[in-house]
């Protein structure tokens, strides 16, 4: 991989949707070169796990990109989990992004994999060779009471057997530059990925932020103000935004970025062509 990374990541398309508007997406982002794009897994029981796994084969076999698979494991039991590593492994994925997952009202848990770094240790000790991903938070996880709490459990879950982070999403680089100071005087020694997700509307923007508990700066807040009506311009703004969150980060020495495409494949384009020289190999 170069360093820094620069991956993406994709979802499943909704159940009411054909599983090939994948394609739309995929065919979309032709062109650019990530290092891996990873594809996210539901949560809870009814998840359909096939998804994840077909659609990173399509991925790899198909667009020649390494894909990574996440899976998220508060409700499986072991042989969910086995069937789920069985189906990445039969799809090709290079690694596995180890999640938790958020909790789903009423569902019952399988107390099993409480939090991610169970099932950490679980696919480190499967005999499988995944490389194992997880995931960690610039703002803190809006469970825990504090960030050094936050980076305590982050410190055990990568001593379980993590290689690599990647991190929820964030609008001020400061935030995350503060975060991995901290996370490397806990001696938290693996690369960290960068999250950024453009902004493209406001309403998406107002439930990512309530949803994962970003703060929304006063920088993000004029344009929202400003370009809020006018869909066009705020999209514009976004990328713009969004270029610069990377050019700062990458001057700064980030490890990667891993951009939410939310399958957005105009919007991550419009970012990769003013953003790709910054990646280019070294030699
Ligand atoms: P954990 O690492 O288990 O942490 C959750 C909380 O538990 C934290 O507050 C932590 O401090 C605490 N904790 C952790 N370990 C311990 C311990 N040993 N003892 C006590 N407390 C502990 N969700 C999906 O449904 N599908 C996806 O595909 C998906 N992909 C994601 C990708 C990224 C990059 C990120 C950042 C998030 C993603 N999420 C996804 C959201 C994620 O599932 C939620 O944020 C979830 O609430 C936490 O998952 P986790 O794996 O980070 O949990």
């Amino acid at each position: 991989m170069r360093n820094p990374t620069f991956s993406l990541e994709v979802f499943p398309p909704k159940r009411t949707a054909p599983i090939g508007t994948i394609y739309d997406t995929m065919d979309g982002l032709q062109g650019i070169k990530p290092d891996f794009i990873s594809v996210t897994y539901g949560t809870g029981k009814s998840t359909d796990r096939t998804a994840t796994a077909r659609i990173a084969n399509t991925i790899r076999a198909e667009y020649g990109i390494e894909s990574v698979a996440h899976l998220t494991a508060q409700y499986l039991d072991r042989d969910g989990v086995d069937q789920a590593l069985e189906m990445f492994k039969q799809a090709g994925v290079s690694a596995v992004l180890a999640l938790r997952g958020d909790t789903i009202e009423g569902a019952q848990p399988a107390n099993i994999f409480c939090h991610a770094s169970d099932l950490v240790e679980y696919i480190a000790q499967s005999g499988t060779d995944f490389d194992i991903y997880a995931a960690c938070y610039p703002e803190k996880h809006p469970q825990a009471s504090s960030l050094d709490e936050d980076l305590d459990n982050l410190k055990k879950k990568v001593d379980c057997g993590v290689n690599r982070l990647i991190s929820q999403l964030f609008y001020d680089n400061e935030d995350f530059f503060r975060f991995l100071d901290a996370a490397r005087d806990k001696q938290i020694d693996v690369p960290i990925e960068a999250g950024i997700m453009p902004v493209t509307n406001v309403h998406s923007v107002k439930r990512m932020a309530k949803m994962c508990g970003a703060r929304i700066p006063e920088k993000v807040r004029v344009l929202l103000d400003k370009w809020g009506s006018d869909p066009d311009s705020l999209k514009t703004a976004g990328v713009i935004y969004a270029c610069e969150q990377i050019s700062d980060l990458v001057a700064n020495g980030v490890d990667g970025i891993h951009l939410y495409s939310m399958n957005h494949p105009g919007v991550t384009r419009r970012i990769w062509s003013n953003v790709y020289s910054l990646f280019a190999e070294r030699l």
